[in-house]
């Protein structure tokens, strides 16, 4: 796999450092539209991340604030890979990728941003994206993709 180069995500790894819990604050702020919360199920819910690796990146959390998968109930992990299965047929409608990237980063040496709370990450990827993404790296644009991405992918779900 080619390795984007997504150099707006230093800004994000510098912030999340100093501030608190965005799985746990976000949610409980309702204001979704604002914070880009997709949807929300029962134990977990569906955000973008605003420091994207790609367009139509998402995460997929726990609202238990919680580290570690072995410790993750089962009605959350079944409903969480519910989850990564309707945003993949939402992403596939909204966006076509010509494919994904779908996993977990589990503890900071893994590379996880928030190493505390539990997510997992959805990159759609198109042919030729790791040429393309560095010229939109900039801020004004990313802001300007992730209203797009939110209100195209609201419509699909
Ligand atoms: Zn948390």
């Amino acid at each position: 796999m080619d390795r984007l180069w997504a150099p707006w995500r230093m800004e994000y790894i510098k912030m999340e450092r100093k501030n608190g819990c965005i799985f746990c604050e976000k949610p409980q702020e309702n204001k979704d539209d604002k914070n880009f919360i997709l949807y929300r199920g029962k134990t977990a819910f569906v955000i973008l991340n605003i420091f994207p690796y790609n367009n139509g990146h998402l995460m997929v959390a726990p609202y238990e604030h919680i580290a570690n998968l072995e410790e993750l109930q089962d009605d959350t992990l079944l409903e969480i890979s519910h989850l990564l299965q309707k945003m993949i047929i939402v992403l596939k409608k909204a966006m076509s990728p010509h494919g994904f990237n779908v996993g977990m980063n589990l503890g900071e040496t893994a590379g996880a941003g928030i190493p505390g709370h539990l997510h997992w990450h959805i990159v759609p990827r198109w042919n030729g994206d790791t040429n393309f993404m560095p010229v939109i790296s900039n801020t004004k644009v990313i802001v300007q993709s992730l209203e797009n991405s939110y209100m195209t992918l609201k419509k699909f779900l």
